[in-house]
This record gives structure tokens, C-alpha cells and sequence, in this order.
């Protein structure tokens, strides 16, 4: 399990393909195993009361924790400089743990405006029913101004780093000092970014979720998430009595029960998430997505690269078209956020842009239909490029007015910039336009 302090000697772009996995500790394998298995033998009477009393980590059941499964966990906490990460089944597990193990007993939490579709409307739909509410910050921008939206039963700050569709970037360090200030935790959705483009840890982030359906594996061929922790910020205060909670099952040699911060200092949050929530609530990641995912992760760094040069190509193709209303991307010096981007992302500003298309709605669709390369859908972050009506479709559970507070317009056309020869894509999109401008 991923509990030590990471102590990095090798660069991001050795550890990305080395990271957490030992050859001679997997009979020689080069690439990691895929441990098919539900369930580990004991020893012995003695190593089976050890492992049920966490006296000694060690795998025990797969639900809990299985080798190629954390050969990931090891890799990414690596990568995010982060003191213990945990895989789930997706990036929705990442989030529902996240925001149960914050405020299970209830509370509020201070979100961005500009979120992941899903994640938008499970705030809104689900968890209220769980005592959990949300505020949706009218001063995300504008950290200053942000400690006045903080209320005494906030339990965090989530935003995304790179939103998504409309890739907002956001003063992650300002936000986590007025955090900080107030005792509660930030927590960052990194997906859109990858550890290779950002890492909020380094900028203040305490807890980092990831949707590794997405750029992070690239490949689109598996769902999967993360939690990350920086192993900083203290859960002891009484705005969290359940980090506090002492148990049974933590208890020492002496019979002594005892609390999470208490057993795990540097790891309190991921491995309250490990034993509370998917040990009951099961959302485990299969070893065998696991080990896709750590294949992904080899070629992070070269797939991410090209999609930010695809991503360049096509955001100045489409700035200088004459059926594009405008274009978001934070490399374009016209970018609201192009002086964050230019402090905070000097590997680019990743694979994401968005245009507004200038016509009428049937010639928008017409646009969509002829498109002949890039993949139709919902994902992102994948090798191919990939193109999406985002308010009909991946925000499309957002009524109109939520749709205008989170900047998402009507005529907004989303790009995933993959891995394909920037010519061809800009050949494909112009003879869509071609097609489209020809009706009416
Ligand atoms: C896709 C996505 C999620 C959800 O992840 P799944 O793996 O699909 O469950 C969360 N956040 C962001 C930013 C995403 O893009």
C-alpha cells in the first residue's frame, strides 16, 4: 500500500515508467503482473491477526488492495509528490469518497463554478439527500473575496485546475491559502491536467482526485480513478470529529483503540477512504485495469506533449475562422486566463479547447455530422481526437441558468486534441465548416 513519504531521485520522465515497481520483488517480470486474485493466504495464525489489526500491511483481500493495483497507487503518488494515493473503480469513486470522508456527518462544501458535467450535477442531485451541500463560489476568480463565501460548516474547497469544457485555470495558491486560513482542506480534480502538465500539491493542494479514465491512461479503453494526499494538513480539529473517532480495529499491541491521524500521520485521509469507504462501499479497480492504466502512464509525458502542440495548432486555426464566434484556450494570448497560464503550466495548457460556433443551430449540427476523423463522445484525454456539443451532451444535465453560471454557452463545440498529424485534423474541421456553411 502507498503509505511512505515519496523521496524523489529521479525525474517525472523516469519515474513515470519506473516508479513503484521493482523487477526482483515479481519474479524478474518486466512489466508488472496483473494479480489475478481475490484473496491472499496467511502465513500463519499470527499474520492473519496482524494484517486484521494493520499491525502488519500486507495484501489480504482485493477489495482492500491488491500488487498491480498498487504498483499504480505507488506510481502516481510519485508522480504528484504526493504521501499515499489510492486507486478506485473510477473518477465518480474518487469524488463520492473524497466528498463523504470530508463531510459524512454533514456540511458544505465551496465549489468552482466550472466542473466536470457529472460532478456538477451529482452535487446537486445526490448528495444533499446525504446532508451534503454545495455553494457554488460567486469569487472563485478573486481569491480575496472568496473567505467571505466560507461558512462555519464548510468542510472544503473543490475546483478543477484545468476545467473542463472551457478550461478555466484557476489561482490554485490563493485559493488554498484562504483554505488554509480557514482550516479546511483543498481539494483539486487534476484530471484535465495530469500530474505532467500541473501539480497542485506543489501549489497547496491537500487532497488531488483524478478521473485516470481520462489523459492520465490516454488510451480510452478503461475507467479508473485516484486519490492523492499531501500528508500536511491536520483532520484533527473539530471541524472533522471523524478523523478523530477512535477504533477497534486500529487498536495497538496494548489493546489501545486508536484514530487514523493517530496509525497513519502522513496518510490519515487515503487510508480512512482505504478501510471506511472501500472496504464497505466497494469500489475497487480491477488489477487488470489497474495494470492498462500503469501502461497508459508510461507515455504520459509523449502523448500529453503532442496533444498541447495538436491543441496550439487547432486553437489558431479556429481563432482566425470565419464561422468561429470565439475560442477558449489559455495559450491564446486573447485568454482570460493566459497570465496564470503562463506562470502555472510551462508545459502547455494541455489537450482541451472549446470555440463557439458562429450559425445558426442546424448548421452546427451539420458541422458535427460531417466530421469525419475525429471521434464523436464524451471522454477526453484519449489518443484520439475526440469532439463534443458539450451543453447538449456532457452538460446537458445543466438547466440553462446553471449552463450560464458555469460560462458553458449554447453554441460552445468542445475538442480533445489527440495524437494525430495536426493537418489532418484541421483538413477534417475545415471541410466540416465547408459542409456546414453550405446550408443553412
Ligand atoms: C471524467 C471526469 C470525472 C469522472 O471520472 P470517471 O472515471 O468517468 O468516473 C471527474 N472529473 C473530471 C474532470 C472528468 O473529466
Amino acid at each position: 500500500m502507498a503509505n511512505e513519504v515519496s523521496s524523489p531521485v529521479y525525474q517525472f520522465d523516469t519515474q513515470k515508467v519506473q516508479a513503484g515497481y521493482e523487477p526482483k520483488d515479481h519474479h524478474y517480470a518486466v512489466s508488472p503482473p496483473i494479480y489475478a486474485t481475490a484473496a491472499y493466504d496467511f502465513r500463519d495464525v499470527d499474520n492473519a491477526a496482524n494484517l486484521f489489526g494493520l499491525r502488519e500491511i500486507g495484501f489480504l483481500y482485493t477489495r482492500l488492495s491488491n500488487p498491480t493495483v498498487a504498483v499504480l497507487e505507488e506510481r502516481v503518488k510519485t508522480l504528484d509528490g504526493a504521501s499515499a494515493a489510492i486507486a478506485l473503480a473510477s473518477g465518480m469513486a474518487a469524488i463520492s469518497y473524497t466528498l463523504l470522508n470530508l463531510a459524512e456527518d454533514g456540511g458544505r462544501i465551496l465549489t468552482s463554478p466550472y466542473l466536470y458535467g457529472g460532478s456538477a450535477d451529482s452535487f446537486k442531485k445526490i448528495y444533499p439527500k446525504f446532508g451534503i451541500h454545495f455553494d457554488r463560489a460567486k469569487s472563485i476568480g478573486d481569491p480575496e473575496a472568496l473567505a467571505a463565501e466560507i461558512k462555519p460548516d464548510t468542510k472544503a474547497i473543490y475546483i478543477e485546475s484545468i476545467s473542463n469544457p472551457s478550461a478555466v485555470l484557476l489561482d490554485v495558491e490563493k485559493i488554498a491559502q484562504v483554505a488554509h486560513e480557514h482550516g479546511i482542506p483543498l481539494v483539486v480534480d487534476n484530471t484535465v491536467a495530469t500530474p505532467y502538465l500541473y501539480n497542485p500539491i506543489a501549489h497547496g493542494a491537500d487532497i488531488v482526485i483524478y478521473s485516470a479514465t481520462k489523459g492520465l491512461n490516454g488510451h480510452g479503453n478503461l475507467i479508473a480513478g485516484l486519490i492523492l494526499e499531501n500528508g500536511k494538513f491536520n483532520y484533527t480539529s473539530d471541524k472533522f470529529p471523524q478523523f478523530s473517532e477512535k477504533y477497534y480495529t486500529l487498536r495497538d499491541v496494548e489493546g489501545n483503540h486508536r484514530s487514523f491521524p493517530e496509525v497513519f500521520p502522513n496518510a490519515p485521509f487515503t487510508n480512512r477512504i482505504r478501510f471506511n469507504y472501500l472496504n464497505y462501499l466497494g469500489a475497487a479497480l480491477s488489477p487488470f485495469d489497474a495494470y492498462l492504466a500503469i501502461i497508459g502512464l508510461e507515455t504520459l509525458s509523449e502523448r500529453l506533449a503532442k496533444q498541447v502542440h495538436n491543441a496550439e495548432k487547432l486553437a489558431d486555426y479556429l481563432s482566425s475562422h470565419k464561422a468561429v464566434e470565439w475560442v477558449r484556450y489559455p495559450a491564446l494570448k486573447s485568454s482570460p486566463y493566459h497570465v496564470l497560464y503562463q506562470r502555472d503550466f510551462k508545459k502547455g495548457a494541455g489537450g482541451i479547447l472549446s470555440f463557439g460556433f458562429k450559425g445558426t443551430q442546424k448548421q452546427r449540427e451539420t458541422f458535427l455530422n460531417a466530421i469525419r476523423l475525429f471521434h464523436y463522445h464524451v471522454n477526453i484525454g484519449d489518443v484520439r481526437s475526440l469532439i463534443v456539443n458539450s451543453p447538449q451532451t456532457t452538460h446537458g444535465e445543466l438547466e440553462l441558468h446553471e449552463k450560464v453560471f458555469a460560462d458553458i454557452p449554447e453554441n460552445l463545440i468542445r475538442i480533445s486534441a489527440g495524437l494525430e498529424d495536426s493537418a489532418d485534423l484541421i483538413a477534417d474541421l475545415e471541410q466540416a465548416f465547408q459542409k456546414a456553411l453550405a446550408g443553412n
